[in-house]
């Protein structure tokens, strides 16, 4: 009988800062908890362990770490709070925070942050201040935490006049991208994920996107060997782009291609439009922008709006939020300037306006213009 093919693994340091250096090491692969057991074991970070996480993670994967980390003699505690964007605010921080103080948590405790984005901001920033900062680990479970909120060190809690307001740059020791778990996660989701990682190759990698194009079926098929490829891909545009710019002073910036727009229409949809599908959008807007500014083609703005349509991502503004809205919500983004709305723009698939200042502010009649060019009479409710 033939051997059993390996499931498909990568390892792969990141150097995530250029000065003070610092280097996070990043596993891809399938079942990755008992090779994450086995390296505390080895390379121990603490003497004890929180695993931190949404309740809904916590009770489909998080079992099945513990028994890992229990079968290498770890001690971890599970720490867990209500699922969902509305449980990332400072009051679940400080019941998190409570929590660990009963457990007997001290400065020689480490953080395993199980779950999506939601989880890993929330538990990176209380890994961020606990005692002044523990180590930490991402254990992300959606393929958005995966190529993207478990990379770059950024963690945050929302406010009620806003997200992300308070939070630090905590950069993890390790990331386990266990594709595994991903088994579990609904289509949508995992869409949104993919918008993401779409973004990646408009940014930064004109290879990544021709990649994307090339597979698109056997991502969406959730092919383990491509998935493994698509986050590594996903994973090193941004290491690449947060090494030179970690606290978004300049370059950084270029992540925001699609979000400015992308975070109004999530703001004016009033969050029934995911995140994923609202950047889908807004790539679709920006890009007709980036033409219209004369920095993109045609022809490459029709591909960024094809390989949306391929995975099954919009690309049409939905019927309902209207223009004014839009633009009106546009002026509250964080990048703006004195009211004016600032848009990371690509000129060529793969390369983005150059120099430290790439974000440009576009005037308000052109975003209609924009808006209006993707709308379609066929437009189908989105939520
Ligand atoms: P999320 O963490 O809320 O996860 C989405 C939903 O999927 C949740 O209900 C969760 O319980 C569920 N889920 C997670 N993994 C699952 C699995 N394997 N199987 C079944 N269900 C699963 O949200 P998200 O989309 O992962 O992340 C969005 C958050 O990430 C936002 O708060 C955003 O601000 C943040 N973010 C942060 C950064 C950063 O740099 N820190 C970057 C991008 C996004």
């Amino acid at each position: 009988m033939a051997p059993a093919p390996r499931p498909p693994s990568k390892r792969f340091d990141l150097k995530l800062r250029a000065a003070p250096a610092w280097t996070t090491r990043v596993h891809v692969g399938v079942g990755l908890f008992p090779a994450l057991a086995a390296d505390l074991a080895a390379r121990p970070l603490a003497d004890r362990y929180f695993v931190v996480g949404d309740r809904r993670v916590s009770s489909l994967h998080g079992e099945r770490l513990s028994r890992a980390l229990k079968r290498s003699g770890i001690r971890a505690d599970r720490v867990t709070f209500s699922h969902g964007e509305a449980s990332k605010t400072r009051a679940t921080k400080r019941r998190i925070e409570d929590r660990l103080l009963a457990l007997g948590a001290g400065r020689d405790s480490a953080i395993l942050a199980l779950g999506g984005g939601v989880s890993g901001d929330l538990a990176g920033f209380v890994a961020a201040t606990w005692q002044r900062g523990i180590p930490l680990v991402h254990l992300p479970t959606t393929l958005l935490a995966m190529v993207d909120a478990s990379i770059g060190g950024k963690t945050a809690v929302n406010l009620p006049q806003g997200k992300n307001l308070v939070g630090a740059i905590h950069q993890p020791h390790a990331v386990y991208a266990d594709i595994s778990t991903l088994k579990t996660l609904p289509d949508a989701t995992y869409r949104d994920g993919i918008a993401e990682i779409v973004k990646g190759g408009v940014i930064a990698d004109a290879g990544l996107f021709r990649w994307l194009e090339a597979n698109a079926k056997g991502l969406l098929a959730r092919r383990r060997a491509v998935v493994v490829e698509a986050v590594e891909r996903g994973v090193r545009v941004k290491a690449r782009v947060v090494r030179r710019d970690e606290r978004e002073t300049g370059r950084r910036a270029i992540l925001n291609f699609g979000h400015t727009i992308g975070h109004a229409l999530e703001s004016v949809s009033g969050y029934r439009l995911s995140h994923g599908r609202a950047v889908a959008i807004g790539m679709a807007v920006e890009a007709r922008l980036a033409v219209d500014h004369g920095s993109l083609s045609e022809s490459d703005a029709r591909r960024v709006v094809d390989l949306l349509e391929t995975f099954g991502l919009p690309s049409n503004v939905p019927a309902g939020l209207t223009s004014a809205r839009i633009i009106r919500a546009t002026h509250r983004d964080k990048k703006a300037r004195s009211g004016s709305a600032r848009y990371a723009l690509p000129v060529a698939l793969g390369r983005m306006l150059p120099g430290s200042q790439v974000t440009v502010v576009i005037p308000d009649s052109a975003v209609r213009g924009a808006l209006k060019a993707c709308r379609s009479r066929r437009t189908r409710p989105l939520f």
